[in-house]
């Protein structure tokens, strides 16, 4: 049955999970879904680890941590969720897995629900055309992770109408975010500024300028940033890093983006941070 407070969330992953336990914390159902099974599994156990903690710490108490585990729904296939309001699909960062999901996630969505991506670069315009009402169609783009980041950069395409851009900053103000809109262009915002950063402290320890360690340090004493690139890449995944710089190499055109070779190095190895352990640093 259709109620107003549901989200379907799309991949189970990094993002996916943090999304759907801020859904879940703020009283809606939550259907997740992820395509590989281990991953689902892993993603609602990383949630009820992380619900437990809270309650453990005091911050939350048993009985809510109890209610929040009991709106968290898995779903195998979307297939298997209720028509909801909003669909956030957050899936690998490849324009064709995106497409995919959100012609058949689109069927789920009531009358006037919103459809959202958390892409953190391919084109909304470009997602949008492949759907049935790109009018409802936004860039949700949460950040990393989830429950501790207040920002949700709300994204519009060429087509997203003003009352979906309305909506998508109340379902971002009710999940205890601050939503700031800004117009669909490659990287939005956030990663046009971000990623030549990231890239640029690659190519010093590329050429050898420092280790790891003092990189980060650096630009943590120095610029007074809470954690060292190098750190925020490996904990945004250099995979992510590398696509979204392949997207502002090719769709801006200027060579300042173009991703430092060291990183395709990184990720051809499979080392690419956090989520497997090993990145430009070490997380036994
Ligand atoms: P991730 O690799 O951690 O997780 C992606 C998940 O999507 C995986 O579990 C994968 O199995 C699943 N998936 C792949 N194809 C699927 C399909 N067809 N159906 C259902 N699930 C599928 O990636 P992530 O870091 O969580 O990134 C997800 C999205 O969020 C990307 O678009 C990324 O650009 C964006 N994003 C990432 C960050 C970050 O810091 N990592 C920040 C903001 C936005």
């Amino acid at each position: 049955m259709a109620t107003n407070k549901a989200v379907i969330v799309v991949g189970a992953g990094t993002m996916g999970r943090g999304i759907a336990q801020v859904f879940a914390q703020s009283g809606y159902e939550v259907y997740l879904n992820d395509a590989i099974p281990k991953a689902l599994d892993e993603g609602v156990a990383f949630i009820h680890k992380m619900i437990d903690r809270a309650a453990e710490k005091g911050a939350i108490q048993a009985d809510q941590a109890q209610a929040t585990k009991s709106r968290l729904h898995t779903i195998r296939t979307i297939g298997e969720a209720p028509a909801c309001p909003l669909i956030i699909e957050a899936a690998t960062e490849r324009p064709d897995t995106k497409n995919e999901i959100l012609k058949s996630a689109q069927s789920k969505l009531t009358d006037d629900g919103i459809l959202a991506t958390n892409t953190s670069s391919i084109s909304i315009t470009q997602l949008a055309a492949a759907t049935k009402a790109p009018e409802r169609f936004i860039g949700m783009h949460f950040f990393n992770p989830v429950p501790l980041m207040k920002l949700v950069e709300v994204v519009k395409g060429l087509q997203t109408s003003e009352d979906t851009v309305r909506k998508t900053i109340g379902y971002a103000e009710s999940v205890g975010k601050t939503a700031v809109q800004c117009n669909d262009h490659p990287g939005f915002v956030s990663n046009r500024i971000l990623m030549p950063m990231i890239n640029e402290a690659i190519f010093c320890l590329q050429d050898g300028v420092a280790e790891p360690a003092a990189i980060d340090e650096i630009m943590k004493l120095g610029m007074n940033h809470p954690m060292g690139p190098l750190a925020l890449a490996d904990l945004i995944g250099l995979d992510v890093c590398l696509f979204i710089l392949e997207v502002l190499h090719r769709d801006l055109g200027e060579d300042r983006y173009r991703p430092c070779p060291l990183l395709r190095k990184m990720v051809a190895a499979g080392r690419l941070g956090r989520k497997s352990r090993h990145g430009f640093l070490r997380y036994d």
